[in-house]
């Protein structure tokens, strides 16, 4: 619930109750086609109730809070291609969860229909919760899951709830913008990329990216700007014979160029280690054809018969799908040819109805629009049943499975058949043994080999497109440990956990045994605390882990005379923690910072705090950074662009400690460069140079590697802040014969 007036916003109560009716005809308007008789009656009790609920509410901005129900209403109906039914949910998503409105009342007005929607967006609502725990928030968003599969308007809705949020993220504060962006990378995106809706997917990571890495945004947002002009002009070039052939072919087509996705551009900066100018693909072009239900596959390919007369297609770059679409409903034809001037082209060649298809997604259309051919369907269809068998599953490790889920959500799918020519799909990367899993969990248990296009091959054979795969199965297999270090998919992986822990629990019974009768003998009772003080000592994660451990020898219950005892509770030695001296401020013991403490500044702090930077991103000042609180290490400091910070702000916000640093030049900090130039003499000798006689730097290594008369090189060294390590960068940069000089990336974890 936002209250809090901030926003320059200043509207009479006149000029308001204007916005508001114009936003709600507005509605109406994007809704036309789909009202029938007695729709407009029922969306204007929707409206009233939601403007009635929400009547003291203002939003950060300062806006009537109305205006984002509305907002996402239209959202739902105009980018997403839901009807009526979704528009009211929309517009009353908020109401049971922030004011006295209920589920009954819902209920009573709309019907029981309605009110299951609703009640299904407002559990969603909860998983944001930055109190609850870790295994909390999973739970929660496995609830998110099973809603999807049950009725995936809840989800859709959900976005477009979101996507909203994230365009006026604007007026939040700086700690919020962090960590909504944070969850939308982590949750959000993957399910609108699930979900087929790829327009929407991409506009949350380009608000994502807006908000976590704002210089990043403006910079490629600029290069954009600046080389309009060019682009359009060589666009125009590619696309005019193309044009008049298909004129002449009397297709009727629309065909435009369209810039890729600012999010998109970073990742092949980065992933290439490329400059702006040099990512030449900043464009894909799109053609899509105006034919007949019967006659677009035929057309497509005609379309690319014509493109590729003109230009030559890179011989791999063709992705065929029409004849086979994606999971998730895409169908498109894409290849990549050499255009004028020698540059690689994207072509994308699609019909108007999979142009639909491509933006709004499947979901949207699936089984509340006529005319979807059965076959998709279907295929949407068994994703989301295959979401219901895992999620039932009775495996309770829940974060594990949302790690593998949301792996499975972005991989590429490959097509396996069954020895009957049945088709299944798969994540890429899949292995025999994953696919014994996806047909039936006891295959996968028993599963000892199998034969891929009639060859006999091991479990951990990786499955390619196109395979015909058999599975070979002996009742005396069990899974083991090492299965799961070769299997990909959820499903396997959850499934093998949930056999290696039932083997688990048997043999823990017997550890269980032996404390419970250690424990008689010493007077003391096991209950919850002292148990909780046994895991504590033996660094075991669970109860399960400690019993197997006593059973199989490793925990040693020798251990047991040098706790403490006050009565019949136990208490676990203490150990000195040991920490990393180099990073540390001081060599004090480890200081949790007090449960709701907001600000840490270093250095300035009354109270120091230790802390870690973290080793995957490696911070220094002036890095935009938060603490995380860890469970074994104390406090770790990452950068808010490392690759590990969407999962941390999203899963654990109630473990991250707002961070600045102090303005303290006494401290330095290691951080690492790479370079890439010309292998020359000299060019070694420079690099020194420049570090140690010019800056007077302490450097701590310096490697490199070459190959071709080309050099790359890494260069570990003390810095104090971030604008020496920038004020470095630009030194090396300005060397005779280097590239690219770069701050080193952060690691995913
Ligand atoms: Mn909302």
């Amino acid at each position: 619930m936002e209250t809090v007036i901030t926003g320059t916003y200043n509207l009479n109560e006149e000029e308001e109750k204007k916005v508001i009716l114009r936003e709600y005809r507005a509605l109406l308007r994007v809704l036309k086609q789909h009202i029938k008789k007695g729709d407009k009656a029922l969306l204007r009790r929707a409206f009233e109730i939601a403007a009635d609920a929400h009547k003291d509410m203002r939003r950060k901005s300062g806006e009537p809070y109305i205006l984002h129900p509305l907002a996402v209403a239209k959202i739902v109906v105009e980018e997403i291609g839901l009807g009526v039914t979704s528009a009211i949910c929309a517009l009353l998503h908020d109401v049971v969860e922030d004011t006295e409105t209920t589920l009954e009342d819902i209920s009573r007005e709309f019907g029981t229909n309605y009110a299951k929607i609703i009640d299904g967006l407002t559990k969603i609502s909860n998983v944001v919760d930055l109190k609850a725990d870790t295994t909390v928030q999973a739970e929660n968003f496995r609830k998110i899951l099973l809603t999807l599969a049950d009725d995936p308007r809840v989800i859709l809705i959900k976005l477009g709830d979101r996507l909203h949020n994230m365009r006026t993220l604007e007026s939040m504060s700086r700690e919020k913008q962090l960590k909504i962006s944070s969850e939308t990378t982590y949750i959000y995106s993957p399910l609108a990329h699930r979900l087929g809706l790829y327009e929407i997917k991409s506009e949350f990571e380009d608000l994502a990216l807006k908000y976590t890495q704002p210089e990043v945004y403006w910079e490629i947002s600029q290069g954009l700007k600046e080389t309009k002009r060019e682009r359009t002009r060589y666009i125009n070039e590619f696309i005019k014979p193309i044009k008049e052939e298909l004129q002449n072919e009397e297709l009727q087509v629309e065909i435009y160029g369209r810039p890729k996705a600012i999010h998109s551009i970073w990742n092949k900066m980065r992933t290439k280690h490329v400059a702006f100018e040099e990512v030449y693909d900043l464009f894909a072009i799109r053609i899509i054809l105006n034919s007949a239900p019967e006659r677009e596959k035929e057309d497509c390919w005609k379309v690319y018969s014509i493109v590729t007369n003109f230009y030559k297609p890179s011989p791999e770059r063709l992705r065929d799908w029409i004849s086979v679409p994606k999971g998730n409903g895409y169908e498109a034809l894409h290849t990549t040819v050499m255009g004028p001037g020698g540059r690689w082209v994207e072509v994308q060649i699609r019909s108007s109805r999979m142009n639909e298809i491509a933006e709004k997604g499947l979901a949207a259309h699936w089984k509340y629009k006529e005319g979807m051919p059965s076959a998709q369907e279907s295929k949407l269809d068994s994703w989301l049943q295959h979401l219901r068998d895992i999620l039932n599953n009775p495996d309770t490790d829940t974060l594990d499975f949302l790690q593998d889920f949301k792996l499975d959500l972005f991989t590429e799918e490959i097509y396996i058949y069954t020895p009957k020519g049945e088709m299944r799909v798969l994540p890429k990367g899949a292995t025999a043994l994953d696919f014994a899993f996806d047909i039936h969990s006891e295959l996968g248990a028993r599963c000892i080999g199998a034969k891929v296009n009639y060859r006999l091959v091991p479990l951990s054979h990786e499955i390619k497109s196109g395979d015909q795969v058999e599975i070979i199965t002996s009742s005396k297999q069990k899974p083991s440990e090492d299965w799961l270090s070769f299997v990909t998919t959820a499903k396997a992986k959850s499934r093998i956990k949930y056999y290696l822990k039932e083997e688990k629990r048997k043999i823990g019974e017997d550890g269980k045994e032996i404390l419970q009768r250690k424990l008689d003998h010493m007077g003391l009772p096991m209950s919850p605390q002292n148990l909780q003080e046994l895991c504590l000592h033996y660094k075991k994660p669970s109860l399960l882990d400690l019993y197997y451990g006593i059973a199989v020898g490793s925990v040693d219950l020798k251990d047991l005379k040098e706790f403490s005892i006050s009565g019949d509770k136990m208490i676990h030695p203490v150990k000195e923690v040991k920490l990393d001296s180099k990073h540390l401020l001081s060599e004090e013991t480890v200081k949790k910072p007090a449960k709701g403490a907001e600000l840490i500044i270093f250095g300035e702090s009354s109270d120091k705090i230790l802390y870690k930077l973290a080793q995957c991103c490696q911070p220094i000042p002036g890095d935009d950074v938060f603490g995380f609180i860890t469970t074994g290490e104390g406090l770790k400091i990452h950068r808010t662009d490392c690759p590990n910070a969407a999962q941390l702000l999203s899963h654990y916000g109630h473990r991250v400690v707002k961070t600045k640093w102090a303005k303290n030049k006494e401290i330095s900090f290691l951080s690492g460069v790479r370079l890439v130039g010309l292998d020359d003499v000299g060019v070694i000798q420079k690099i020194t140079n420049v570090i140690s006689a010019d800056l007077k730097m302490n450097m701590r290594s310096l490697s490199i590697d070459s190959h071709d008369g080309v050099f790359e090189g890494t260069i570990m060294v003390y810095v104090h802040d971030r604008d020496e390590l920038d004020h470095l960068c630009q030194r090396l940069a300005a060397l005779e014969g280097i590239n690219t000089v770069e701050r080193l990336e952060a690691q995913e974890q």
